[in-house]
């Protein structure tokens, strides 16, 4: 432990999954010096690779408490890291604005109150007037669509922001080992990770990002630490209209609680669905496009084009997503239901003060 303490960048750090959660806490330790070593059999399932990318942390409601903090905080940090990661891919970057949107006039009162206790430029209620309402209720086929725009949330490609950290990550020379771990133990101030082939792999630290699998791994009971896993669906639907254009809508908008990406003049990704289950539900289609009471018939019309889903995990008993130092330098990080990529930087920044404190 002393020597640690004279030359904490020297540590190794184990952190157990690859997904967005794992990659961001790999990035921000690397970049402190730590030696990394990531972990993780296969990247393919994972949510992470499902995800769509919204970034809903201004527009959030509720404006106090740990959820909020870290919206906030990553809010804030998500452009720094931006800067950071176009030197690997010069097209990242995060869409901006987004936009919620609702028929529900009880909810849109509680969204103007919202706005209106809130104050702040960046978030502003859209005007009856406005090419964006003007341009969706007429893509709808309705009048009654209404809502807010928040010029600092939008949303990043989770698919591209994965490649740019794997990038990264291969520059930097981090350790990666297609493995999975079936055992973590400690033993003579080490901890050792098992992997299902056998191998040993030492370390001073371990961060557990491996979801639903992280309970796994340790004593759930001493520690009482639940997952439960939702199932998260989402579509691509082409639009056989020729009178319809797809590109005259915002960038990304949500209406009724449905995340809408128009991705091309007759192209539409659809997401995503709540299922408490591990096995996707067959309806899809009718699940995703019911978010009006009339659809517009382009819509009732369009076919899948593409249809995939994630894993997330949820904790149970408690708020998402867990982030708790389980001592003796086990860290858990994960948890993070429906908003890990949103999550990530005030995530990896928590974690990176929890590793610097047990260090020093
Ligand atoms: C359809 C859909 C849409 C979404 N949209 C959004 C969105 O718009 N905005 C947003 O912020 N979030 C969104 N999410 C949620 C987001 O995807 C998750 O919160 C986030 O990806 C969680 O990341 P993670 O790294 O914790 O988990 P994961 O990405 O699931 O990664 C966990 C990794 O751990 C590995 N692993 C498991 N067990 C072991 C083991 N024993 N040893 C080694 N490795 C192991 C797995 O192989 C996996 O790669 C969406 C999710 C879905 C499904």
């Amino acid at each position: 432990m002393k020597s640690l303490k004279e030359n904490f960048q020297k540590a190794h750090i184990v952190i157990i999954g690859s997904g967005i959660i794992g990659k961001f806490n790999a990035l921000e330790l690397s970049e402190l010096g730590f030696q990394i070593t990531i972990i993780d059999p296969t990247q393919s399932q994972n949510s992470s690779n499902a995800a769509l990318g919204l970034l809903m942390g201004n527009m959030y409601q509720k404006r106090r408490g740990r959820s909020w903090d870290l919206r906030k905080q990553s809010i804030e940090l998500w452009p720094q890291w931006i800067t950071f990661l176009q030197k690997f891919n010069s097209e990242l970057n995060i869409e901006k604005p987004l936009i919620q949107l609702t028929t529900n006039e009880e909810t849109f009162k509680k969204l103007k109150k919202f706005v209106y206790e809130n104050n702040n430029q960046n978030l502003q209620i859209l005007k009856k007037n406005s090419t964006y309402l003007k341009s969706i209720n007429n893509a709808f086929q309705t009048k009654n669509i209404k809502g807010m725009i928040s010029f600092k949330d939008g949303r990043i490609n989770a698919k591209s922001l994965l490649k740019t950290l794997d990038k990264y990550l291969r520059y930097e020379k981090i350790n990666f080992l297609k493995e999975e771990i079936i055992n973590i133990r400690k033993s003579n101030n080490q901890w050792i990770s098992t992997t299902k082939n056998n191998k040993k792999i030492k370390s001073d630290m371990i961060i557990l990002c491996n979801s639903l699998k992280a309970i796994d791994l340790i004593d759930n009971l001493s520690h009482n630490i639940k997952l439960k896993p939702v199932l998260g669906q989402a579509i691509e639907v082409d639009v056989n209209d020729e009178e319809v254009d797809l590109l005259s809508l915002p960038k990304q908008f949500n209406i009724n609680g449905t995340n809408i990406i128009p991705k091309s003049k007759n192209k539409l990704i659809i997401g995503s669905t709540d299922e408490y289950s591990i096995k996707p539900e067959e309806n899809t289609f009718k699940t995703l496009t019911n978010f009006l009471d009339k659809q517009p018939s382009w819509l009732m019309h369009a076919t899948i084009s593409k249809k995939w889903y994630g894993i997330r995990s949820r904790p149970d008993g408690e708020p998402s997503p867990i982030m708790k130092n389980l001592g003796d330098g086990l860290i858990i990080c994960t948890g993070f239901y429906k908003n890990g990529i949103l999550l990530a930087p005030a995530c990896s920044q928590w974690v990176t003060n929890e590793i610097k404190n047990y260090l020093s």
